[in-house]
């Protein structure tokens, strides 16, 4: 530490909690093609190509519908009869959908080829397609190859699978830097941004950043700092090339992005006295825009299906600001090492349940009957037409949450079933 420098806030414990009910069954999930829908907007010069069937492509369409009036930088290579049947060889016809592809686009860089379900039960070997692609179309283009399947645990696994990718292709570096995991709105990485220059933290990186292409370095002088707490395959990966983690709570909220910046101050030796100069008038700023939204949800009982792994940080937040009862939090997987500062944040006695058996889980939410349920679009409409008040659990990946700004944003997205189910009881 410098000489001005004093601890900052957050010290880290150890998770003293209950233990996690783990179910294996049914699980209502997207899959990681979903991904492609926030990834394709942020990089700006990548190509990602579903190599799946009608069905995937239905998906897409669905999920990113509005795209399909611009030309959008996802498409679909679909797998025939002949193709599952093994009576023709799929590598022939997607090495002509790419060749269309790049000569259509030359602005793409970076072709993703993106498995899913089809292509895995069939074998289609996309790494080994991706290193004859990259080949053939070496400088100019790189092409890589992830899945997206719904074979993975849950649909924000495709995004980490997709900066995994990337990995590999990352320089080396022994330059001090931070990097930033996970995606973020670019609005969020401007205010980000911000903050850390006014805190003297950087030079600062953000992966996925505009361009798959243009890669930041890694090496042993590299810190990392997760925006996402899905993105445990990247950071292992990361880590394996010299980078370490700051182990950090995410964030959202007013508390848990100080508590996220402080982390990155102390790694950078900040001074306590800057680091409030920064973020103190944020902070009340953030606090007094969520009092309008603590009113309405404080006391009120949330029950979180397990969906996007953002349910752990996502509860700190409702109980530790918004005063939320935490009925029980359902994550399709506990990465301990991903949430390890979040964890001792939460009431130690709280039901943190992990994997999903569907139906039990929906005996527990009926037998609860929580003031409002975060969970996927499938389960969503019937809870509804049960008389109980949901929150579609992707919206939380697809709207901007993270940081000061977007703190009362946050809470508003959980806020707003409840104002819309009060309206409907009038
Ligand atoms: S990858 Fe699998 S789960 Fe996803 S749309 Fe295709 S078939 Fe369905």
């Amino acid at each position: 530490m410098n000489a001005e420098a004093k601890p900052l806030p957050f010290p880290q414990r150890q998770y003293a909690g209950t233990s996690v009910l783990r179910e294996r069954g049914q699980r209502e999930v997207f899959c990681g093609l979903t991904g492609i829908v926030w990834l394709h907007r942020k990089f700006q010069d990548a190509f990602f190509l579903i190599v799946g069937s009608r069905t995937c492509a239905h998906l897409m369409q669905s999920a990113a519908g509005v795209m399909i009036f611009a030309e959008p930088r996802f498409g679909t290579a679909i797998l025939t009869d002949r193709d599952l049947s093994g009576m023709a060889d799929p590598n022939d016809e997607l090495d002509r959908v790419c060749a269309t592809i790049l000569e259509r686009r030359p602005e793409i860089s970076t072709l993703f080829l993106v498995g899913s379900c089809p292509s895995e039960v069939i074998k289609l070997d996309l790494s080994r397609a991706a290193i004859r692609l990259t080949e053939r179309y070496s400088p100019q283009v790189r092409v890589l190859s992830y899945s997206g399947s719904g074979i993975e645990t849950t649909f924000t696994q495709g995004e980490d699978n997709a900066l995994n990718a990337l990995v590999p292709w990352m320089p080396d570096t022994d330059e001090r830097q931070l990097i930033v995991v996970g995606c973020v709105a670019d609005i969020v990485e401007g205010q980000l941004r911000s903050c850390f220059e006014r805190l003297g933290i950087g030079p600062v990186h953000f992966l996925p950043g505009a361009s798959a292409r243009q890669l930041p370095g890694v090496g042993p002088n590299t810190q990392l700092l997760a925006a996402q707490p899905f993105n445990g395959t990247t950071i292992r990966a990361l880590c394996a090339r010299g980078a370490h983690l700051i182990t950090a709570p995410y964030p959202f909220g007013a508390e848990g992005t100080t508590a996220w910046l402080a982390a990155a101050a102390t790694e950078w030796d900040v001074s306590t006295e800057r680091f409030a100069s920064v973020t103190q008038p944020l902070a009340a700023r953030a606090r007094l825009a969520l009092a309008k939204h603590k009113t309405l949800l404080a006391g009120k009982r949330v029950f979180f299906m397990p969906d996007s792994q953002l349910e752990i940080p996502l509860a700190r937040f409702l109980k530790r600001e918004m005063g939320m009862e935490l009925v029980e939090i359902g994550t399709p997987y506990l990465d301990r090492k991903m949430v390890s500062s979040e964890l001792p944040l939460l009431p130690p006695d709280v039901v943190i349940s992990e994997g999903q058996h569907v139906e039990k889980q929906l005996d527990r939410v009926r037998a609860a009957q929580p003031d409002l349920t975060v969970c996927g679009l499938g389960l969503a409409n019937p809870l509804e037409g049960e008389g109980l008040a949901t929150k579609w659990s992707i919206e939380l990946v697809f709207t901007p949450v993270h940081g000061y700004e977007q703190a009362a944003d946050l809470a508003e997205l959980f806020a707003r079933p409840l104002v819309r189910r009060s309206r409907l009881n009038v």
